[in-house]
């Protein structure tokens, strides 16, 4: 079942990108895998996918721990700055950076175990009160301050847009988001490249690619719903 939902997964994010004129190999597939067993992680694996996306550091160093072959590990929930120093060393990197704060000890704790990590800037596009992540206007003025900090590298913008019932309502989020990147990329502030936008999920996902998504974020489709009760 997971690896049929996979497939369908991949040949929609194909379709997609013949769409918009794209190559499937510049956009790259998250499996969020947040509150499933390690069994459903395995089949993923089995299928060729390496990319996971977890929420909880918790869970993403326990699964690190059990599965023996390579996986590119992505955090992709709000990160509270005393945890980063389980994960630096761990992950592929970063989603959900949206202060100076937290980037300054991702930074610090990265010096510690002589690694760089790759981060991107979260943003609320929507500015939704519920969301995590800076507004469009604060971009530019965080990435030119993190910029600066060794051991880290902004590799561009990340969202989670608003849930709507019709995706297409979410194509002027995704197109403010690729906007905002090119404009900093106009910059050319060193240590920062803006060559990748995380965003589209579930329900999202082929509008997210259409407006030039290089990495999206499925869990449900590929996995089922999850129960936050077990
Ligand atoms: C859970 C989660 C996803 C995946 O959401 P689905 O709707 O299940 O695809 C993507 N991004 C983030 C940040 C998440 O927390």
């Amino acid at each position: 079942m997971i690896k049929a939902q996979l497939k369908d997964v991949e040949d929609r994010i194909n379709e997609a990108c013949l769409r918009a004129n794209r190559d499937p190999k510049d956009v790259t597939l998250i499996a969020v895998s947040k509150t499933k067993p390690l069994s459903d992680l395995e089949q993923v694996l089995d299928s060729g996918v390496i990319e996971f996306g977890e929420n909880k550091v918790q869970e993403l160093v326990d699964k690190y721990e059990h599965i023996k072959s390579p996986v590119h590990w992505h955090m992709i929930g709000h990160l509270q700055t005393n945890k980063v120093k389980y994960i630096v060393d761990k992950v592929e990197m970063i989603h959900s950076v949206d202060s100076f704060k937290l980037a300054s000890v991702i930074s610090k704790e990265a010096s510690k175990k002589n690694v760089t990590v790759n981060i991107l800037i979260e943003v609320n596009v929507a500015k939704e009160e519920s969301k995590f992540g800076i507004t469009l206007d604060e971009v530019k003025d965080l990435v030119t301050e993190i910029s600066s900090l060794p051991n880290i590298s902004i590799k561009g913008l990340m969202t989670i847009a608003p849930f709507v019932d019709n995706p297409e309502d979410n194509r002027m989020v995704f197109r403010s988001l690729y906007n905002m990147a090119q404009e900093i990329k106009a910059l050319n502030i060193d240590n920062v490249s803006m060559d990748e936008l995380s965003m589209g999920m579930t329900n999202d996902f082929e509008v997210a690619i259409e407006e030039g998504a290089t990495f999206v974020r499925v869990g449900t489709a590929i996995f089922g719903t999850r129960n936050y009760n077990i």
